[in-house]
């Protein structure tokens, strides 16, 4: 058993045809590969939702604001069709750099409002690089559904926003953060933990967790996120970029917790930058 790999636009263009010219919905899973448990939740939610599944493999080098973190990204692009294979997806879309940015390449979607503070803050470029690629596999594959993980968050409102106001007819589901036993949300970039680094690594979900059950019950906002970012300093991360509780349901900043919200950190272990997030019920 295994996964066709398509290159071009035009050998994807002409398979999704076939595929609707037999009436299939047909679900995109945008990844950059290196996949782990994670970007498979994601493929099998779609296989539950669509006849026909797109995994796309693609490192955006628009995206990363950081050459070094570009150089050292996980390549491993015939493990991952072998991971696809057994699960049942249909295609992998994995086209190179100058199939997706042909010379003379000059557009930019850009998003304002939810792609600025956050990563948006510390990652000049991502999001306009990360809203180019998705507007560009969204328009490529012509897909009903696009599936995203709520791990990269404020990505998720970002694809949601530019969907929307570009008219482009596409649903975006979003799918829960798949964690290790220990807490760790999987990333691709958690292979470039040490040993050492990767026991202390998940303490930043279980403060992110118990931070925000003190916010429900009534703990003062400031205070409390100071006390976790001195916590997550002290459990051996080297910086944190930012710790901060937003709305649940647009990420607009939040000073009371009068409604669900969202504690959304990044924080930087041994060269790693780590990012997570979890929801915060209302103060009871
Ligand atoms: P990436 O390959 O890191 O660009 O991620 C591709 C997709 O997988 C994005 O929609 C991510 O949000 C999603 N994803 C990455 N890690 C996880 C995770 N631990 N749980 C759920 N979804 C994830």
């Amino acid at each position: 058993m295994s996964v066709p790999i398509v290159r071009t636009v035009r050998e994807l263009r002409a398979e999704v045809s076939a595929w609707r010219r037999q009436g299939f919905r047909v679900g995109v899973v945008p990844t950059m590969g290196a996949l782990h448990e994670g970007h498979l939740s994601l493929v099998r939610t779609a296989l539950g939702r669509a006849d026909r599944v797109i995994v796309t493999l693609f490192v955006n080098p628009k995206q990363f604001n950081n050459a070094a973190d570009l150089a050292a990204y996980p390549r491993t692009e015939e493990a991952d069709a072998g991971k696809l294979a057994p699960l049942g997806a249909h295609m992998l879309y994995a086209p190179d750099v100058a199939e997706m940015y042909p010379d003379g390449f000059s557009t930019t979607v850009s998003v304002s409002g939810v792609s600025e503070g956050l990563c948006g803050a510390f990652r000049p470029g991502h999001f306009d690089g990360m809203a180019t690629v998705v507007t560009k596999l969204f328009l490529q594959t012509g897909s009903d559904l696009a599936f995203f993980g709520e791990k990269d968050l404020q990505q998720l409102h970002v694809v949601r926003r530019l969907a929307r106001d570009l008219d482009i007819p596409i649903e975006i589901v979003a799918c829960p953060t798949v964690r290790e036993e220990d807490g760790l949300a999987l990333s691709s970039r958690n292979v470039r933990l040490s040993t050492e680094h990767r026991l202390i690594a998940p303490r930043l979900a279980k403060i992110l967790f118990a931070t925000a059950g003190r916010l429900t019950e009534g703990a003062s906002i400031d205070e409390t996120l100071l006390e976790a970012r001195n916590a997550i300093l002290e459990a051996g991360y080297q910086q944190v970029e930012y710790l901060e509780l937003r709305a649940n349901e647009d990420l607009a900043p939040l000073s009371k917790l009068d409604r669900p919200g969202r504690l959304l950190v990044a924080a930087w272990l041994g060269g790693v930058r780590l990012i997570d997030n979890v929801p915060v019920a209302p103060a009871r």
